[in-house]
């Protein structure tokens, strides 16, 4: 036994020690006396004194101390902690003295569970500690942005966390648990730098010091009142935790990660030169025991990508022992994709140094479940930087994000339709009135509400109300556009946000009223619920963004109340908040009205331009249409055409002038004096895009017998932007009975040259814009030229329109135009003023 022979020993001459003291408080420090002191201090102290040892404290610092103990200036070295570095010229106890780590401590209220919950705090730490450096590495591999103060007490630490300047402080685990509660802090369950302290000699120097002092712990350890407890209890203040908690084995999982990578892998290294010492072995245990209970997948990779360690949990994803685990790729676990991907990842840690962060899908070989993980590797490097291998480390997520999915559809979506909810509704208007704000775009909002719902609800029951509500919801969404917001506040309240309108506000109603009309007829049409079919209707009221001052809270109560006006003025129907705007609706409605009825009453009547070559001879006319309103007397087109465009009444209308045009033709081919004339007739974009537009040009030449070869019809180049192939079509086909085209407002459009040459047009009218400044503008002189230019190269003729003198007459004669319309040949009149025309001198 070598405890007898110890005291035996120590029962005769006293033992010289020299102990190295470094100040490290509360483990190890110099008291006032200069008395070695602290826990391993007072361990120090207790065995001495069983031993007759007698001490003599060497005050060194760190790296000073570990050199005097090498060279043999000081025999033993309390608070030493193990690593193999040191190991080669040190010797260490069997058993570690002391078990410590660093931890955070905060407000109660703050919760911190990992590392990562650090992002963004202020971490009150030790000025030129170990941890200081540590959390250092730390924020800035995890890029955690959280920012460190550096203090000169741990006191001070806990002081600006309880003052609120800071939100952690991190302190040694034995004078935190001791001093956190006097400053209303607690600690959190994340553990950093846990290290093993031992004490410890040179190497093969002085081994028996290191035997009595195992000896004495072994046994104080395992009892509940001894020196080394109540020691414990002195400087930490509470039971003592000699050993790390169980809680606490994830943290320590991540930790001991970066462990593995900062201190060079030592695991691999360990596998590769195996069977190395007892304590090795242990640690190593210890080490794969955390790693194989920890909830997360972490392996190591060679250069070549094979596996070289796996813990449990992957062990048993790949469904192999770590034996076949171990030496092979991805490619024996993974889809190819999955593989493929996984190597381009690895190829960024190993050859780049990176340190890869992503959340990758994948599929294992078995075909089984996607997983989801969020995966995290890093390069591991041998002391001169050099990578030798790569460690990672997988949490699935697949769970966690299925979860999180979930609640975002219930959070921001509604349930029965699946449309945006009002909270979801509420942040994208904002956006959206952010938006408008920056591109001075106005945008709308469409508050629409079933009529009498209630009344469904109640008497058909709340399935086929429902039901109802999610084909509202459905037909809503296909006539909206995508990047239109569309949300179910609750009950049979729908929201449409509309947005890039034009900032001109009457152009803004236009279009807000055309979508609002579409949506008006879809919902009107009849819904079948179970069976049985219903008839609904909706109102809307509508609040535009620049009027409500861009607040969210105000556009929604603005169209919220246009929409109870929109109900109050009989439902079904529309209605703006601002009165000015639904003077502006009204009166468009009224118009409208006006001219169906005008339609029916036929007070359209076509007036008729002359249309003269270079000699002043009348060759035509264009047919221009005017509304005989018998109390607002002749309603110019500029007055009513577009309206008529935008409700669709330009058809009939259209359909109308056109039969009028060609009995004025029929007219015309009676007398040998007029039958050579043609008639230009203006045809409107909708017009010509109706599908049966062809069908009825023929039919109206059909019924009224007019020449087609004497029928001109004038397009605009606006019709350019849409299906130029089917406007093809349709003009072949009519030139094929002898129709002829002219392109009216030549000049003011975007047509190319290339879509130009495609046209079957016979005739290019330049605008008036570009005659009414020839003789002050020379770039409308050019502009004309090369319209001239351009028709005898295409071989087609060229007309100008709005020639007013004689001068502007000469002027385009000297370009080369060679016919002319506009009030210095004559006004638009009724049929007979045209004859009476006189024809004007050409002047050369
Ligand atoms: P537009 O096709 O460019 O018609 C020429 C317009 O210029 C006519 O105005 C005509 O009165 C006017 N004008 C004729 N000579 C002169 C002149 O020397 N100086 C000036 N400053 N103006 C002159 P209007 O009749 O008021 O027609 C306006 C527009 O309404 C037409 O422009 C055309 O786009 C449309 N429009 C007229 N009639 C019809 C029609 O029957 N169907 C369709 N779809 N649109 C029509
Ligand atoms: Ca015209
Ligand atoms: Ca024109």
């Amino acid at each position: 036994m070598l405890y007898p022979l110890l005291a035996l020993m120590a029962a005769a001459e006293p033992r010289e020690v020299r102990v190295g003291v470094f100040d490290n408080a509360p483990q190890l420090l110099l008291d006032q006396n200069g008395q070695v002191s602290g826990i391993f201090g007072d361990i120090l102290f207790n065995v001495a004194a069983r031993e007759n040892w007698r001490l003599q404290a060497v005050q060194c610092v760190w790296a000073e101390c570990l050199g005097l103990l090498r060279s043999g200036q000081i025999d033993l070295l309390p608070d030493v902690p193990f690593n193999e570095t040191r190991a080669q010229f040190l010797d260490f106890q069997q058993q570690p003295s002391l078990y410590s780590w660093s931890q955070f401590y905060s407000d109660p209220q703050l919760q911190l569970d990992s590392v990562l919950d650090l992002k963004n705090t202020r971490i009150a730490v030790l000025a030129g500690s170990l941890q200081y450096d540590y959390l250092a590495g730390l924020v800035a591999g995890f890029s955690l942005q959280a920012q460190l103060l550096a203090v000169p007490t741990l006191d001070q630490a806990f002081q600006l966390v309880s003052e609120g300047a800071a939100e952690v402080a991190v302190a040694n685990q034995h004078f935190g648990d001791y001093h956190a509660p006097d400053y209303g802090l607690r600690e959190n369950p994340i553990v950093i730098q846990p290290t093993r302290l031992y004490f410890s000699t040179g190497k093969g120097r002085n081994g028996e010091l290191l035997q009595t002092l195992d000896h004495y712990l072994l046994s104080w350890r395992a009892s509940s009142n001894s020196p080394y407890q109540q020691i414990l209890q002195r400087w930490a203040g509470e039971q003592p935790r000699p050993f790390i908690p169980s809680s606490l084995w994830w943290s320590l999982a991540l930790l001991a990660l970066l462990l593995l990578a900062s201190a060079g892998g030592a695991l691999l290294l360990r596998r590769q030169v195996s069977e190395k010492t007892h304590r090795l072995q242990a640690s190593e245990t210890r080490l794969n025991t955390i790693l194989d209970s920890v909830e997360a997948y972490i392996y190591i990779k060679d250069p070549q990508l094979r596996y070289q360690y796996a813990n449990r949990k992957l062990c048993e994803r790949f469904g192999r022992p770590l034996e076949q685990v171990i030496g092979c790729t991805d490619e024996a676990f993974f889809d190819a994709r999955t593989a493929n991907q996984l190597r381009a990842d690895d190829h960024r840690v190993l050859h780049h140094g990176e340190r890869v962060e992503s959340e990758d899908t994948n599929l294992s070989l078995d075909g089984g479940a996607e997983h989801t993980y969020l995966s995290v590797k890093l390069p591991l490097r041998r002391p001169d930087g050099d990578i030798y291998a790569l460690c990672g480390i997988a949490t699935d997520i697949s769970e966690h994000k299925r979860n999180l999915e979930q609640i975002h559809r219930l959070a921001f979506y509604d349930q029965l339709t699946g449309l945006a909810n009002r909270r979801l509704l509420l942040d994208r208007l904002q956006h959206a009135l952010d938006r408008a704000e920056r591109n001075q775009a106005e945008g709308a909002l469409l508050f629409i509400d079933l009529d009498n719902f209630k009344d469904l609800n109640d008497s058909l029951g709340h399935d086929r109300g429902d039901q109802l509500l999610q084909q509202v919801a459905q037909r809503l969404s296909q006539q909206a556009r995508k990047e239109d917001t569309l949300a179910r506040l609750g009950g049979d309240e729908f929201v449409l946000v509309l947005e890039e309108l034009p900032a001109q506000t009457p152009l803004a109603i236009e279009q807000i009223e055309a979508v609002a009309g579409k949506l008006l007829e879809a919902l009107a049409e009849p819904y079948s619920l179970q069976g049985e079919t219903y008839t609904s209707s909706v109102s809307i009221g509508v609040s535009l963004f620049f009027e409500s001052a861009s607040s969210t809270d105000e556009v929604l109560k603005r169209a919220d109340m246009a929409m109870y006006e929109a109900k109050a003025a009989g439902r079904n129907g529309l209605r703006f908040f601002n009165p000015a705007m639904q003077a502006q609706v009204n009166a468009r409605a009224a118009l409208d009205r006006d001219l169906r009825l005008g339609m029916q009453l036929h007070q359209f009547i076509l007036y008729y331009q002359p249309q003269v070559n270079h000699l002043g001879k009348l060759i035509g006319a264009e047919a221009l249409v005017r509304w005989q309103h018998p109390e607002r007397g002749l309603v110019q087109p500029g007055q009513f055409i577009a309206l008529a465009e935008s409700t669709g009444l330009i058809l009939p209308l259209g359909r109308c002038i056109l039969l009028y045009a060609c009995r004025q033709l029929v007219r015309w081919a009676q007398s040998a004096e007029s039958s050579g004339l043609h008639l230009a007739v203006n045809v409107s974009a909708r017009q010509f895009h109706h599908p049966d537009f062809v069908a009825e040009v023929l039919a109206v030449l059909d019924e009224t017998g007019a020449n087609p070869q004497r029928l001109e019809l004038e397009l605009t180049e606006s019709l350019l932007i849409e299906d130029v192939e089917a406007m093809i079509e349709k003009m072949s086909e009519l030139r094929s009975h002898g129709v002829h085209f002219s392109l009216d407002d030549f000049g003011t459009g975007y047509s190319s040259l290339s879509q130009l040459k495609r046209l079957p047009l016979d005739q290019l009218k330049i605008d008036r814009c570009f005659v009414r400044d020839l003789l002050s503008d020379r770039h409308d002189a050019a502009i004309v030229r090369t319209i001239v230019a351009l028709g005898d190269s295409l071989e087609l003729s060229v007309i100008a329109e709005g020639v007013e003198t004689p001068e502007q007459r000469d002027a385009l004669l000297s370009l080369g135009c060679r016919a002319f319309q506009g009030y210095h040949f004559g006004a638009p009149g009724p049929a007979e003023q045209l004859h009476r025309t006189a024809l004007p001198a050409t002047g050369r």
